[in-house]
């Protein structure tokens, strides 16, 4: 087993191909071939072998194969392929055998943990099968498809998936990483409504795995599977049948940020499962993409998604127009499909670094931490929102996939996020530390790994895990990838 990312990946400089010698006896007897005529004659067979793009950095393909929706992060892959299909996976993850490389994956890029430097990057963007069984109340999805046409779809048919709060996130990452979205409180993570993975393991083989074939993987794939035990190729899900829902946001001005923090907690404290919310304290950057009446100013809001019947939506939300007219009210029945008004989260790539905390409560002192760390001081922000969702309900359930236990603990799930400035470049992640600091007092040990990024996820996740969770897991990536093929999601 090698420990670090990318030990045991053979890099692919210019003078040409290492074969992987910490991992592959070469027997001396075996005449090795010249290093860069071996790199070619893989690379050929790979091209013959997958009918998806192939593409190396001498290539005007290479760019875009490679992008991430976080721009904070650069891979530099030594080949990106982009899979059609399972059976393109397969021969991929066999060449990155033959060849000694890391494999990274990626859907999106809204969650990259390593850049998959020198290694062969799975772009999955073009496996965005969609099948809804409106009778059955199930999806089918491809590797690469993100929520947007899965919402869509669903409709349709008075159905929803538990899709996070940005429809253009990757379904499959999202689940692995549990998958906390509007409806969590009444149905739980998206990792919840998993019936089966199609994975393919660093041996190059498919395996359909579900509760009753392959329990172990298929436990550990739903919160400890991110980009770290095999390329999950389709997932099969259940659909909750929800349709409409009472949704949006309350804007509030930052004067009145500390009270209305403190009702957030009272009044979360008894509702129903059915409201899932969020408090959050957001600068509006000063973009001109952004409202005028909002552009560069900061509020306090309230929001979140009630999935009952929509009149006691409506009154659930009367306990906040009757306690002070909000400066913007877009709270209101919408199609759940119609979800991403509520975070409205932005769509076009943009860089950004965030962090998040488990907290048991709110309480004065980390409201003021939360709003001292994220209102502007006398300039420019440093972040542009700090978010603080509710969690208990179907999130506290804790008989499921890796990670989930601990989540009974989270009564509130803290989520901030800025932009670096590329002329100080360390200057958000210290903001970031002092504030994870400030909030230590508070925190349960608990770690979300999907609102982590890069090395806090990969630093982190072991947080996320109870001791013998950590066990079980340990024991599931030893048996599926001895060599730590997978080597750029979670570190397992
Ligand atoms: C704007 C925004 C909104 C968000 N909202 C929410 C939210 O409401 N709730 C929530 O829980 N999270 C949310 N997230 C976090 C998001 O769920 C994670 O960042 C998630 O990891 C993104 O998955 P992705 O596939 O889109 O990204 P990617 O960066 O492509 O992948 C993320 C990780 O999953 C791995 N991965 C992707 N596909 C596969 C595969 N087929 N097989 C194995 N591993 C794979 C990758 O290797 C990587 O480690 C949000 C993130 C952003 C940026």
């Amino acid at each position: 087993m090698v420990d670090e990312c990318g030990a045991n990946a053979a890099s692919i400089p210019a003078e040409g191909f290492r074969w992987n010698i910490k991992t592959r006896e070469v027997p001396m007897s075996v005449a090795v071939p010249a290093p860069r005529t071996a790199w070619n004659a893989e690379l050929t067979r790979l091209r013959t072998e997958v009918a998806g793009p192939v593409s190396t950095s001498a290539e005007d393909t290479y760019d875009g194969a490679r992008a991430s929706w976080n721009r904070a992060f650069d891979l530099r892959p030594a080949v990106v392929v982009e899979p059609l299909d399972a059976e393109d996976v397969v021969a991929a993850v066999r060449f990155a055998g033959r060849t000694g490389l890391g494999v990274g994956i990626q859907a999106t890029g809204h969650g990259v943990a390593a850049a998959a430097d020198d290694a062969l990057l799975l772009a999955t963007r073009r496996m965005d099968d969609v099948q809804v069984d409106p009778v059955a109340r199930t999806a089918r999805l491809g590797a690469g498809v993100s929520w947007g046409p899965v919402l869509a779809e669903a409709q349709l048919h008075g159905l929803a998936p538990l899709a996070g709060s940005a429809p253009h996130v990757g379904a499959v990452g999202y689940t692995l990483g549990g998958g906390m979205g509007w409806l969590a409180r009444r149905h739980g993570l998206s990792a919840d409504k998993v019936h089966a993975l199609e994975v393919v393991t660093a041996d190059g083989e498919i395996r359909r795995v579900t509760a009753d074939d392959d329990p172990e993987l298929f436990w550990a794939l739903r919160g400890g599977g991110a980009g770290s035990l095999g390329v999950v190729t389709a997932m099969e899900i259940e659909l909750v049948p929800v349709s409409d829902v009472y949704a949006g946001n309350l804007l509030y001005p930052t004067e009145l940020a500390d009270e209305v923090f403190g009702r957030y907690e009272t009044w979360v404290a008894d509702v129903p499962d059915e409201l899932t919310s969020a408090v959050v304290v957001m600068n509006f950057p000063p973009f001109e993409e952004v409202p005028e009446p909002i552009r560069g100013r900061s509020f306090v809001i309230v929001r979140g998604c009630w999935c009952g019947p929509s009149e006691e939506g409506g009154a659930l939300i009367d306990y906040w127009r009757s306690w002070r007219e909000p400066l913007l009210d877009a709270f209101g029945p919408m199609p759940f499909a119609e979800m991403a008004a509520i975070s409205q989260d932005p769509v076009d790539p943009v860089p950004a670094q965030v962090c998040t905390d488990s907290l048991s409560a709110l309480g004065p002192e980390v409201a003021r931490t939360i709003l001292g760390h994220t209102l502007p001081a006398g300039g420019p922000p440093e972040l542009i929102f700090s978010e603080v969702r509710h969690g208990g309900g179907a999130l506290a359930r804790a008989d499921r996939g890796a990670g989930h236990a601990a989540l009974g603990d989270v009564t509130f799930l803290t989520h901030s996020v800025g932009i670096p400035d590329p002329a100080a470049p360390d200057r958000l992640g210290t903001h970031l530390r002092k504030l994870r600091d400030a909030l230590a007092p508070h925190r349960t040990r608990h770690a979300y790994l999907n609102f982590l990024d890069g090395e806090d996820r990969r630093a982190r996740t072991r947080e996320a895990f109870t001791a013998p969770e950590w066990e079980r897991l340990r024991a599931v990536k030893t048996a599926v990838d001895p060599e730590n093929r997978f080597c750029f999601g979670l570190v397992l």
